[in-house]
């Protein structure tokens, strides 16, 4: 693996981006960290991570804020990922002594689920969740093994906050707007003078990873209809310009949400070809599903392509449920199963 850092680019009047590019065959990834700079103060977002990568990427852009007399006041994290917040103790630490590292509160789960077994206490109860949704016992033992426990996220610098929060930096406002579905806290920051929305993992541009909203023992049921309800209200926004966790500026945001959208459509009408009158089971359902472009089964996933594409196949199930199309029941041995709704 190969990390390379971006020098400090200002990809907006007052905004500057850097980041880190993570190249490791076959994928290639950039994430994003940007600083708001105002009058006398800046406003960090993300901070961009690799394993193996050095904060310079951060050095520079609190150098940038310095030259500018604006240095950081204030530090916004759209979501818990490693990749994301893997620095959030480092630009903590640099914050003036009444500061704090935003996070939205329902974002707690996910940091929780960090350093455990997705929200389960250890591997038993991992093995135990995924045989309770129809995996065999051989099958559940090897799929816990492609998501194993992270570190821990400190959480000493963070300060929890909430939907419609203002965060007010050198002249300049931005409000924080709750799109879940990535994460259960995942939130955007839209500044409405200028029409500019750093949108983290919720909207990412064509060939820059995919925002999987998936199931997990720490979320919801059905964080498909969250996220399709936080697009949706993202659409009735003035947006501009959609500044995204990884990759380029997007300055078509009406597109890129209606593509969104389309997306979680298409997987979700999906599941309609495997599913019929017999009760299946999550396991089953995503066994007769294909992957990676229907170029692969299920079973020929490897490492935690397995485990996310069994955590999307429940949000499929999670979503039709609640649009009325897919009924679950118990089978004999407790384990939920599904059919078409008649
Ligand atoms: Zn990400």
């Amino acid at each position: 693996m190969v990390a390379e850092l971006h020098e400090p680019e200002e990809v907006l009047p007052g905004i500057w981006r850097t980041g880190a590019e993570m190249i490791s065959t076959p994928y290639r990834i950039s994430t994003n960290a940007y600083a708001v700079v105002g009058h006398g103060e800046s406003l960090f977002i993300d901070t961009a991570w690799w394993m193996g990568v050095a904060t310079t990427h951060l050095d520079a852009l609190l150098d940038v804020a310095r030259r500018k007399r604006a240095p950081m006041s204030e530090v916004f994290i759209t979501h818990a990922h490693r990749d994301h917040s893997g620095f959030t103790d480092y630009l903590g630490a640099r914050l003036p002594a009444d500061g704090g590292v935003r996070l939205h509160r329902a974002e707690q789960p996910t940091v929780a689920a960090m350093s455990d077994y997705q929200g389960l206490p250890d591997r038993a109860s991992a093995v135990d969740w995924y045989r309770g949704l129809g995996f065999p016992e051989e099958t559940a033992d090897a799929i816990v093994d492609t998501k194993m426990p992270d570190l821990p996220m400190p959480t000493e610098s963070i300060r929890w906050c909430d939907d419609g929060e203002i965060v007010t930096v050198g002249g300049r406002s931005l409000r924080v707007v709750g799109t879940p579905g990535h994460t259960p806290g995942h939130a955007s920051l839209f500044e409405e003078a200028t029409g500019v929305l750093f949108c983290g993992d919720a909207l990412l541009p064509r060939g820059h990873g995919n925002p999987h909203v998936t199931v997990r023992p720490f979320t919801a049921p059905d964080p498909l209809t969250d996220y399709v309800r936080g697009l949706t209200a993202l659409g009735e926004l003035d947006v501009r310009v959609c500044l995204p966790g990884h990759g380029p500026a997007v300055d078509d945001p009406t597109s890129l949400i209606r593509a969104h959208l389309d997306y979680v459509d298409a997987k979700v009408s999906s599941l309609r070809d495997v599913l019929d009158d017999r009760p299946s089971s999550a396991f089953e359902l995503a066994s007769r599903l294909r992957w990676r472009g229907g170029r692969k089964s299920f079973t020929e996933l490897v490492n935690d392509e397995w485990f996310l594409a069994f955590a999307d196949t429940l949000a499929r199930i999670g979503r039709a449920v609640t649009l009325g199309w897919a009924r679950r029941e118990l089978r004999d041995d407790g384990v939920p199963v599904y059919a078409v709704a008649r």
